[in-house]
């Protein structure tokens, strides 16, 4: 365990109003305020408490995944592993969520990916639920850069109204292949041309 704050990326769903929140118990549907949220644990375990989150030897804590490669990989290569699956469509968002996905192609693919920045407790991956290269910590907040899935461009205002702090890039393309564009966005970042 560490105090260090960390920069990563994660994914979040578009709620209501321009909110990101997670998919995944105890977060999903939970607004991302713009001053950040708090892991809770939700396993009823009797070594540690919810507020104790993340623990050690526990599914507990937000993920943040400092390599963005990591988390594209883990969306293409561990689907059932980072829960972006056509089954999480139907249960989060319930059957006209998942037809609406269906419509637009883009059931693999979450609907915001960006950078978070987390902070306080931090713990590895939990070895049997996360994908090589996670991190769960105790906060996060939404941090400088997220890119907006195509399908959803016309949230990008509301979006920019939750979060002043953060750039907004909305996709061209969709689906799988939009997970392409964002790597070569951050490709271009990390490497600019002279
Ligand atoms: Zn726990």
């Amino acid at each position: 365990m560490n105090e260090t704050g960390v920069t990563g990326w994660r994914y979040w769903q578009v709620l209501t109003q321009g909110y990101l929140g997670g998919l995944h118990t105890p977060h999903a549907r939970q607004p991302w305020y713009p001053d950040g949220i708090e892991a809770v644990c939700n396993q009823d375990r009797d070594t540690h408490a919810p507020d104790q989150a993340p623990w050690p030897d526990c599914e507990c804590g937000i993920r943040i995944m400092p390599r963005l490669d990591d988390l594209l990989d883990g969306i293409e290569d561990h689907p059932a592993r980072t829960g972006i699956t056509r089954r999480v469509w139907r249960v989060i968002g319930g059957a006209g969520y998942y037809q609406d996905r269906l419509m637009h192609g883009v059931l693999d693919v979450p609907d915001v990916i960006g950078q978070a920045i987390g902070w306080g407790r931090t713990e590895d991956a939990c070895p049997w639920d996360d994908p090589p290269g996670t991190v769960r910590v105790q906060h996060a907040r939404v941090g400088p850069v997220i890119y907006l899935s195509q399908h959803l461009a016309r949230m990008a205002p509301a979006i920019r109204r939750r979060y002043p702090g953060t750039r907004v890039h909305v996709g061209h393309e969709r689906g799988l292949p939009w997970l392409d564009e964002i790597h070569a966005s951050q490709q271009a970042v990390a490497e600019p041309s002279s």
